[in-house]
């Protein structure tokens, strides 16, 4: 797709402004989908490769790679005596054959620990204990991380309990505060040197072919909070995920 949006804009006699957006990944991440989110950072390191290789050969396009935010962050954790568990339980993603959204309806038909774990076995190519997937059976009724603020979400317990097979952790479902990368590639790349806020990545990439940006008209914080007292925001609010 990337290589196909790029083909047909470099036609344009005026340039082009090109943004590809790996968005799955975020949509994995609220779940806390190891597999939906690892394969779709994958797919989107597919699509920045076509992208910085026409750079490379074209010569006059500048190439920035960066995300607006963090989300759940996952993490590997030392697990095992010395840690020495934690890269086998890792490489667990490479038998994964399913996201959560693909398996959703198996996971909410499964009724005996037998069905579960032959579903993880199948999709995700893990052996779940019977108890974990008795815990599981259990959660459908009595959820016990329902109270707790970052891991009220559905998926949370799933993640959790898989957690002891992968080694990865989350923090949460939602959207994190922490540092994201930015890097780029072409003219205009040393704009996006160090520290930048992600509010000036648009400020620089005009900049970075001195375009002016004037069309939109810009509104006070007093009229954005008058526009959402009166519900006349445009927007709909819909949770993008599960
Ligand atoms: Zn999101």
């Amino acid at each position: 797709m990337s290589r196909l949006a790029i083909e047909s804009l470099r036609k344009s006699p005026n340039g082009f402004a090109l943004q590809i957006e790996g968005a799955r990944v975020d949509h994995a991440a609220h779940p806390n989908d190891l597999a939906g989110l690892f394969y779709d950072q994958v797919a989107f390191e597919e699509a920045v490769k076509v992208a910085v290789e026409f750079a490379l050969r074209d010569g006059e396009t500048l190439v920035v790679i960066t995300s607006d935010h963090g989300n759940a962050n996952p993490g590997l954790n030392g697990v095992g005596r010395e840690y020495g568990l934690s890269t086998g339980m890792f490489e667990t993603i490479k038998g994964m054959r399913s996201s959560y959204q693909a398996m959703s309806n198996e996971l909410r038909a499964a009724s005996s620990v037998t069905e579960l774990q032959s579903l993880f076995k199948v999709k995700l190519g893990l052996e779940v204990s019977s108890e974990h997937c008795q815990q599981l059976l259990d959660a459908r009724n009595n959820n016990p991380l329902r109270g707790l603020t970052l891991y009220s979400f559905p998926t949370a317990h799933l993640a959790m309990i898989l957690g002891s097979y992968t080694g990865v952790g989350w923090t949460s479902g939602a959207h994190t505060s922490d540092h994201t990368i930015v890097t780029a590639i072409g003219p205009g790349a040393e704009l996006f040197h160090g520290l930048v806020k992600n509010t000036d990545v648009f400020h620089h990439l005009l900049a970075a072919r001195d375009l002016r940006f004037t069309r939109n008209r810009q509104i006070t914080r007093e009229e954005a909070e008058r526009m959402r007292q009166d519900g006349d925001t445009g927007a709909t609010v819909e949770q993008h995920w599960l």
